[in-house]
């Protein structure tokens, strides 16, 4: 099925962006406000979830980032959800069980100072005040930011995409696998030029793979090296829980980070999302990723590993009683991207430091190649 308005399949494009998780997504909305004409954009699978990481993300945004271009980054992403009327402020408190955390919380407020972000140190008896079910006795102290949201990242997504299709610049293929990206010689190296689907071949100038964890794969279609590798991230779905279910708001508590433990604690309505990054880590090759149709839920949404999950879970329930009384009503082994400095792969393909062409040379094997990646 084709989002496109048309049925007729491209010979030739501009600009192929591929994938339409929130990274393809919000780029062919800014390309199309920058002026670019004449792009297709293709996912392998249905809009407007197609499968990726972005379905089923928690999607919550805390600002405070010791590293100035992730915190600004961090913030101008937040800033064009709320212009588009999808960002939910409820705000967020990460708490400390260890006095190390305490002291890592004031070194957090000189860089919320720095980057210009309000934020606070609180006491347990505080945080019990925004959060009455928490056990506050476990806890040293806190660092509150009020501004912590929750985004609605397919809503946005979906409206960039359908701003770009409106101003007429833009065709959209879901259900369209690309099988293989083409690439010519040129002096020095090579560049791109069609992506083939298995819906036909599109020539194209550009090439942006947005694939998440499944970049890698794409990459190396064309000879290109991407620099992530699809890594499990756990979260759980816990409840009905009363006085969540009592608040009648998808979010009427701050959102608990617990940072010595790793975990986090985030209302859905009248449920709890606990997720977990303290579990041992659970790698894949972006080949070994099940098909959409392969996938009893979405390929991104894997069956959870309790083993795995168990001992956080008695953490959270440490930290609010509640959560022991509750049952897990949707728990998964959720694949996100994980880079070698946990920031950002973001740009063109570089260029080799040998020749100057674009990589791949001949002049030394290919190191990292750079495309579209999540933030998250
Ligand atoms: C459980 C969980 C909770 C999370 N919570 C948060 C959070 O609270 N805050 C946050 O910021 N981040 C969070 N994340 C991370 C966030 O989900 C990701 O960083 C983000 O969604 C990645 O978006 P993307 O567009 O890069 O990738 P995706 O959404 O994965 O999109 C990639 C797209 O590429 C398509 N594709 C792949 N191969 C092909 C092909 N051959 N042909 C055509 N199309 C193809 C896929 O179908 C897919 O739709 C969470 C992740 C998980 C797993």
């Amino acid at each position: 099925m084709s989002d496109s308005g048309s049925n007729a399949f491209p010979s030739s494009a501009k600009v192929v962006v591929i994938g339409a998780g929130i990274v393809g997504n919000c780029l062919v909305g800014h390309l199309s406000r920058l002026g670019w004409t004449d792009m297709v954009q293709i996912d392998k699978g249905p809009l407007p979830n197609p499968g990726g990481s972005t379905g089923h993300a928690s999607n919550f945004i805390f600002p405070t980032d010791h590293n100035k271009e992730m915190a600004f980054l961090t913030i101008d992403s937040q800033n064009q959800y709320i212009d588009a009327g999808l960002n939910n402020t409820c705000g967020g408190i990460e708490v400390a069980r260890e006095p190390q955390r305490l002291e890592e919380f004031k070194r957090r407020m000189t860089s919320a100072k720095a980057w210009g972000i309000e934020a606070s140190l609180v006491t347990p008896a505080e945080i019990k005040e925004m959060v009455p079910f928490i056990n506050e006795d476990i806890l040293l102290g806190g660092y509150y930011t009020p501004s912590v949201s929750v985004v609605d990242s397919l809503a946005t997504g979906t409206k960039m995409r359908e701003e770009a299709m409106a101003n007429g610049v833009l065709h959209v293929f879901a259900n369209t696998e690309v099988l293989d990206v083409e690439t010519e010689d040129v002096p020095g190296g090579k560049r791109v030029t069609a992506v083939v689907t298995d819906k036909g071949r599109i020539e194209a100038e550009y090439v942006v793979v947005a694939c998440g964890v499944w970049s890698p794969r794409i990459a190396a279609m064309a000879g290109a090296n991407i620099p992530l590798t699809p890594a499990v991230h756990q979260m759980a779905d816990v409840g009905p829980i009363d006085i969540l279910q009592e608040s009648n708001k998808e979010l009427a508590y701050p959102i608990i980070r617990d940072m010595d433990t790793f975990c986090y604690e985030r209302q859905s309505s009248g449920s709890m999302e606990v997720g977990s990054y303290a579990h041992r880590p659970i790698l894949m090759r972006a080949d070994d990723i099940p098909s959409n149709a392969e996938s009893a839920l979405t390929p991104t949404e894997l069956p959870l590993t309790y083993d795995d999950f168990d001992p956080q879970m008695e953490q959270a329930i440490d930290l609010m009683e509640m959560l022991g009384d509750a049952e897990i009503r949707y728990a998964i082994n959720g694949l996100l991207s994980l880079t070698p400095d946990a920031n950002p792969v973001l740009g063109e393909t570089p260029r080799c430091a040998t020749c100057g062409a674009r990589l791949p040379c001949g002049s030394r094997k290919a190191p990292a190649s750079r495309s579209s990646s999540p933030s998250g």
